[in-house]
Parts: C-alpha cells; sequence; structure tokens
C-alpha cells in the first residue's frame, strides 16, 4: 500500500534505523542525509519517512507530505549555508532514479552547468 514501509526498500531502511546514514535532519514526516556518493560539497537527500515510489506518486498522494519534503530542502540548504543550490527529484529510471523511494538531492557548495546531463 502506498506510503506503508516497504521490506526491499534501502531508504525505507534507513528510515527504520536498519542500515547507518549520516542524518542532518529529521521531522516528523521526513529525513535528510548525506550521500553515500556526494556529487557537491553539499550533496544532501530529503525523504519523505512514509514509503512513495516517486515525485510523481507523492505529489499524487500526499500534497501535504510532498510540501513537507520541499520545505526541508530549504532548512537543508539553510544548515549548509548555501545561497545557491539545485533540488532534483529523478523520476523513473530513463531519469536516472536508481532508489525507488522518493528523494530530493539539495546539490551545492559549487558552480553548476545548465542544462544537467
Ligand atoms: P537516484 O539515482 O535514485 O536519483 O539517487 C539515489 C541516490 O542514493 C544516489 O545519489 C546514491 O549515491 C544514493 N545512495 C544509494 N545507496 C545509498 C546508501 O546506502 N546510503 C546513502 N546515504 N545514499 C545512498
Ligand atoms: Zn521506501
Amino acid at each position: 500500500m502506498a506510503g506503508e514501509p516497504q521490506d526491499d526498500c534501502l531508504f525505507c531502511k534507513i528510515v527504520a534505523g536498519h542500515i547507518p546514514a549520516t542524518i542532518v535532519r529529521e521531522t516528523e514526516t521526513t529525513v535528510a542525509f548525506r550521500d553515500i556518493n556526494p556529487q557537491a560539497p553539499t550533496h544532501v537527500l530529503v525523504i519523505p519517512k512514509a514509503h512513495h515510489r516517486d515525485a510523481a506518486a507523492l505529489a499524487e498522494a500526499d500534497p501535504t507530505l510532498t510540501a513537507d519534503v520541499l520545505r526541508e530542502t530549504k532548512a537543508v540548504a539553510e544548515e549548509d549555508k548555501l545561497e545557491s543550490y539545485r533540488v532534483v527529484f529523478n523520476t523513473g529510471p530513463g531519469a536516472g532514479q536508481t532508489v525507488f523511494h522518493v528523494h530530493a538531492h539539495v546539490l551545492g557548495g559549487r558552480g553548476m552547468q545548465w542544462p544537467p546531463g
């Protein structure tokens, strides 16, 4: 069921504390932790604690939780004193999504190119 923890989901395991992560922020509904393979000086993943496959599924299922995730990206950027930063939701395998528990990448601390690859 949408929102329920999935046994085979890496990020549900991080939420449950079964896999360690460097957690930078936690709220009632979200967790933010450093990416294991950082692509910028700041590379933090913000996830809802509830399992949703991707950004589209989250937006469809729970607008309030969607807003919680977006608000936390701002909080992460503030904590790392980022004036400019990028928020990315890879959505679907063709866009580079590899973990199917929705996550916002917060990237900053270096110059960014546009368009992205
Ligand atoms: P995606 O490719 O789905 O947009 O992003 C998945 C992200 O999760 C990647 O940036 C990858 O480095 C990160 N990641 C994968 N496994 C782990 C893990 O066990 N711990 C942490 N902290 N990040 C992970
Ligand atoms: Zn999950």
